[in-house]
């Protein structure tokens, strides 16, 4: 798995960051504080990346704590797409992927 290989395959490393989890790590818990990372670095200049990276963090805490509704698992996913692509720079991209 390289660069070149992976652009053969319409693909791509991204910034070549790798987390590497074990089967027991708790998938939502381990999103919950990667979303806290992408507050926390927001610069807050655009709307859509400084508050939703916030609200999507507040979402994913609740999740991991066992008190969100099922129901808000379809809205988390309505406010990714509406971060993803609609930010200045990657961050909101960064944070929504998850
Ligand atoms: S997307 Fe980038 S420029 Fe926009 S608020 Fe987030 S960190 Fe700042």
């Amino acid at each position: 798995m390289d660069f070149d290989a992976l652009r053969n395959l319409k693909s791509g490393l991204g910034t070549a960051a790798v987390i590497v989890m074990d089967k027991s790590t708790d998938l939502v818990r381990a999103i919950a504080r990667i979303s806290y990372f992408y507050k926390h670095e927001s610069c807050g200049q655009c709307t859509p990346c400084r508050e939703g990276t916030g609200w999507m963090w507040r979402v994913m805490e609740r999740m991991a704590r066992g008190e969100a509704d099922p129901k808000e698992i379809d809205t988390l996913l309505d406010v990714t797409t509406q971060v993803e692509g609609h930010t200045i720079c990657a961050l909101g991209d960064a944070a929504a992927w998850p």
